[in-house]
Formats: C-alpha cells, structure tokens, sequence
C-alpha cells in the first residue's frame, strides 16, 4: 500500500466518524510527508524538536505540526512561532514557558495535557492527583496565551487487548472528568488524543477523538533517527 492510499482509507474510516488523523511522521523524510500532503492530510505529529523544524521549513506552509513528544523548556521557542499544537504538556513549567513565548509571537498555542496512563515507569505525563493540582494551581489560571483543547495518553506496550482497553476507558473517564470538573462551559475542551498504530481501534472504542497513526500510515520506521541538515542525528540535538 502507498502512503497516499493508506491516508486515503484513514481518512474514508475516521472523517465519518469524527476522529482526526495525526500522521506521525518522525524519522521520515520531507518526501514522504509531502505524498501524504498531496491525498489530503494536513495534521502531522513530529517527537523532537529539530527534526520538526527543519520539516516546517521544507514542507508546506499550511500543515498543521503537532508535537508528540517531550518538550524541553529551552526549545519553546524554536516551535513557538508556528506550532498548532503541544499534545506532550506534562508540566506546569513547561506551560508557562508556552504561555511566554506564545505571547512574544501574539500567539495562542492550542496544548493538551499528556497522561501517564500505561504501566511503565518511563512514560512522561501527570497522574491524576498532579493533573488535578495543575490545574486548581493559581498560576495555571493566569495563562492566557494557552489553550487547554484536551489531554493525551500513550497506552502500555502489550499485546494483552484487556490491559489496553482498561488504560483508554480510564483515559476516557478522566477526560470526562476533568471537563466536568473544570472545563464544563469551555467547549474548546474537546480532545481526547489515545491510540497509536497497534491500538488506535480500541482507544476509538472508548471513546477517543484523535490518533496518532505512524506506521499504519508510513510504514515500518526502518531508521531509528532522522539525519538533520548538519548531518547529525535528531536524537543527539
Ligand atoms: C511514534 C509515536 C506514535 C505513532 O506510533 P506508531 O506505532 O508508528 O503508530 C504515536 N504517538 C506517539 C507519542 C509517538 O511517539
């Protein structure tokens, strides 16, 4: 299958039904992002940040970029400028570091916040009680170049269906939550970010809104890292 005809089929299954396509393109080249471009899609999801720039300035100008993965505080600033959405907030220092330079740009930068959800210990995100405090924290509230569109989680890596599905029905009660609690009147407070190439089926079935879909749309990623203009890995930035 092509990459053109793979977002094709995405698109003909999940436009119906409500839930966006993030095409993860991390480690591929500018090439194989710009097929996907050509059938259509225009929300692409990048984990590091260098990588992630030099793409948004090779590619087109109206791609949507989402980062996926951990966000330094110190790099802010490269993405600030024309990011569309952090969906890897996983702490309040990193949002107010957005928050500034977002506000530099005359910017409102579109965040979810990232959930720790799967069993292991390595995973980045908050659990419950600290998502809970951020966002009862006083300095949270004064953010005003944020905007919270959601939360985000990354299952356990497992062939056990049972364990997944548990992990993406408390994502779902969490988000239901979290919305009732304190983005009741806040209708922008509307995604729940769950599902990758091997599980995106169930975290659907529970109910969520977006995937982030990699090699179900690109392939196996053959490379580990993605060789940047200086001939460095994007790993090493
Ligand atoms: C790599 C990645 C994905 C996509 O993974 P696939 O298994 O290739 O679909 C989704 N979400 C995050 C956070 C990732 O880092």
């Amino acid at each position: 299958m092509s990459i053109a005809s793979n977002i094709e089929s995405l698109q003909i299954d999940l436009n119906p039904i409500g839930v966006t396509l993030v095409a993860v393109s991390k480690t591929k080249p500018v090439e194989d992002i710009q097929e996907a471009y050509d059938a259509g899609q225009r929300v692409f999801g990048e984990n590091m940040v260098q990588e992630l720039v030099e793409k948004q300035e090779a590619l087109p100008k109206d791609i949507q970029w989402h980062l996926i993965g951990h966000l330094q505080t110190n790099k802010v600033k490269y993405i600030a400028p024309f990011i569309a959405m952090i969906q890897s907030v996983d702490s309040l220092k990193v949002l107010k570091e957005i928050d500034k330079h977002a506000k530099k740009h005359d910017r409102i930068i579109d965040c979810l916040l990232q959930v720790h959800i799967a069993d292991e210990d390595t995973k980045f995100g908050f659990d419950h009680i600290e998502l809970i405090e951020i966002l009862r924290d006083e300095a949270f509230g004064q953010l005003q170049n944020i905007r919270i569109r959601g939360l985000m989680g990354i299952a356990t890596n497992t062939d056990n269906e049972k364990v997944v599905k548990e992990e993406f029905y408390e994502m779902k009660m969490l988000f239901d939550g979290v919305k009732a609690s304190f983005f009741r009147k806040v209708d922008s407070f509307d995604i729940l970010s769950m599902g990758m190439s091997s599980d995106y089926k169930l975290a659907i079935e529970q109910g969520g809104n977006m995937v982030r879909l990699g090699s179900t749309v690109f392939g196996k990623r053959v490379i580990k890292h993605y060789k940047l203009k200086d001939g460095k890995d994007a790993k090493s930035e």
